[in-house]
């Protein structure tokens, strides 16, 4: 949980800027801009930087917020701060649209996407008689409170940034919550967020939305500004220019959207007012001189100016241990003494000419640990990804305490109590342990995103926080709590991963090889977490070369080779089976 202390300083120190005896009317007016360029940029940071969703379209959201207030106050006399709400419902909704179709799109096309409607919109806004085509809206009535009119520069000034910090405050409060971790692992831990019910598309639809709202709310200043509108501020050569700023400051922080914005416009500024006076007659120059000062910045700080700042203070010590005795709601087991948890049935999955897993039957029963051994590219893997819905099997059945799954996505097969670890680790590195760890038990916490805003989602929060903490010192992690999970080893962030997976309050644990890189204590240590985990109820099928580790711990032991199951039995009778020795144990064991 991070203090909210520097966003009262910067409060206060926005605002006591305009007392400043003798400061320059001018720069009150590019404070003004600053503020504006601030609102769009931190949306980027949402979107782009923390998100991975790269957008050059947020300038046309600005025109949907301005153009909507300035043509519901001028055709229509509604008041200003009646088409605030309607700026920003204009935005989000048009974003809705908009995110529905572009979203989808991934890689580079998803950028073009934004481009080319960045493109259109300015098109639509230049073409439309009631929107004044190129001309634009004129004589928009200013803010005003009771009789007074926020006419001058220096007036609106407070209007500015008291959007920006209230933004910036309500941006960070997401952030730090159940759907802000849903959004921070959208970049780099997708495949991981949905194995524990976060629902991708939806979490980037909500930054998206979030986004263009914040732009909608800086158009919407910018018409009661200028008191005008035109289509120029809104085109694609804005859009790019909003994701320099977002880029420059650092886009994966929201302080970063305005420190970029600040430095942008001041850049702009002093290049436009000083560059002709040392190179007369220059007209592109300065654009030129912009771009090269930019690029040598991002030489500097190629993170972006803010996170290079940052890493100047010294560092913070970690974070507080939440309260773990607070409770999450339990699963209710099933009671019954031979249920069969998990059954596997003539399961078949084929990569064209390669089939992975070829009708591959087991099953799983209550409090029972089996694991699945057999060479490189047996189909171990790939047999996780079918149970769990990141595959779905080319024939066969899988079925869930007598319920088929064989469609379900990982969402719904997270839901029935089945977790997993991954083979290659998939864990947000600039998370911390506790935060990554707390995606785990993402389906057990109900906070969307406006009470996570409005930090109404403290107490349900708090429970989060305290299962992930109870869950990282089961796995001995305690004392790597608030370090970044980038910073582990690799074989601590296959044991975060387990404690990730023991936050779902599973019914059957999956491990896609837990024990490698782990040292030979780190193992002992492991294997009587897992046996401990069976004896309090929960079953575990893992994946696992070290023969020794198995052999000692397992019940059951099921063999594949070239994804065809050779055998299955307990550990005694698999050791001295012949077909494995051959495929798999060699001589030696
Ligand atoms: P294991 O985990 O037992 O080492 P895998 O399940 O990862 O094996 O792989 C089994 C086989 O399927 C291998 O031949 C591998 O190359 C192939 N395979 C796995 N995943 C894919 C994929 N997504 N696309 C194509 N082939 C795959
Ligand atoms: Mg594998």
């Amino acid at each position: 949980m991070q203090s909210r202390l520097p966003i009262l300083v910067f409060a206060l120190v926005m605002a006591a800027i305009p007392f400043i005896p003798g400061m320059p009317p001018f720069w009150i007016v590019l404070l003004d801009n600053i503020g504006l360029s601030a609102l769009v940029a931190m949306g980027l940071v949402l979107l782009t930087g923390v998100g991975g969703l790269t957008s050059f379209g947020q300038a046309a959201f600005v025109g949907f917020g301005a153009y909507t207030t300035a043509l519901l106050t001028t055709a229509y006399g509604l008041s200003p701060w009646l088409t605030l709400p309607l700026s920003l419902l204009i935005s989000g909704l048009l974003a809705v649209l908009l995110g529905l179709v572009t979203v989808r799109l991934s890689g580079h096309y998803l950028p073009l996407g934004t481009l080319a409607w960045g493109l259109g919109l300015f098109y639509l806004f230049s073409k439309l008689e009631f929107l004044g085509r190129n001309d634009g809206i004129s004589a928009i009535p200013p803010l005003s409170i009771g009789s007074f009119k926020m006419l001058s520069p220096g007036s609106i000034y407070f209007a500015i940034w008291v959007a920006v910090t209230l933004s910036a405050l309500l941006t960070m409060n997401l952030l730090d919550s159940r759907t802000g971790r849903a959004i921070r692992a959208l970049r780099r831990g997708h495949v991981a967020a949905e194995a524990f019910g976060v629902h991708t598309p939806r979490a980037k639809l909500l930054v998206f939305i979030h986004a263009a709202v914040l732009a909608g709310l800086s158009g919407w200043l910018y018409a009661h500004l200028q008191r005008a509108v035109n289509p120029t501020p809104f085109g694609a050569q804005a859009g790019i220019e909003y994701l320099f700023i977002a880029v420059v400051g650092g886009a994966g922080y929201v302080w970063g959207g305005v420190l970029g914005a600040a430095i942008v416009v001041i850049l702009k500024e002093v290049l436009q007012s000083y560059l002709p006076l040392i190179v007369p007659g220059s007209g592109q120059v300065e654009t030129i001189v912009f771009g090269i000062m930019l690029v040598a910045l991002l030489q500097l700080a190629p993170g972006g100016v803010w996170p290079w700042l940052m890493s100047f203070l010294p560092e913070r010590s970690g974070g507080r241990k939440p309260d773990t005795s607070l409770k999450l709601e339990q699963r209710p087991r099933a009671s019954g003494q031979s249920s069969i948890l998990l059954q596997v049935e003539k399961a078949r999955k084929q990569f064209g000419g390669v089939v992975a897993v070829n009708n591959v039957s087991f099953d799983v029963q209550a409090r029972e640990i089996v694991a699945l051994i057999g060479p490189n590219g047996a189909g171990k893997s790939t047999t996780f990804n079918l149970i769990t819905g990141v595959l779905s099997a080319t024939s066969g059945s899988i079925s869930v305490l007598g319920r088929k799954v064989d469609r379900a996505p990982p969402q719904e097969i997270v839901k029935l109590g089945i977790s997993r670890t991954f083979q290659h680790v998939k864990l947000v590195p600039d998370m911390t342990v506790l935060e990554n760890v707390a995606i785990g038990a993402h389906l057990r916490g109900h906070s969307g995103p406006l009470s996570s805003m409005l930090r109404l989602d403290r107490a349900d929060e708090a429970k989060l926080l305290a299962e992930a903490a109870r869950q990282i010192e089961r796995v001995g992690l305690a004392e790597q709590m608030h370090q970044l999970a980038g910073s582990l080893s690799l074989g601590q962030q296959r044991i975060v991963e387990i404690a990730r997976a023991l936050c779902v309050d599973p019914m059957l644990l999956l491990l896609d090889e837990p024990a490698a890189g782990l040292r030979h204590m780190e193992k002992q240590q492991l294997a009587k977490l897992l046996r401990d985990l069976r004896d309090g109820g929960m079953s575990v099928l893992l994946v696992e070369h070290d023969m020794g580790f198995v052999m000692n711990l397992a019940d059951r032991i099921v063999v594949l080779d070239f994804g065809t199951k050779i055998a299955e039995g307990t550990p005694a009778t698999i050791k001295t089976n012949p077909e494995v020795i051959k495929a798999y144990l060699g001589v030696a064991a």
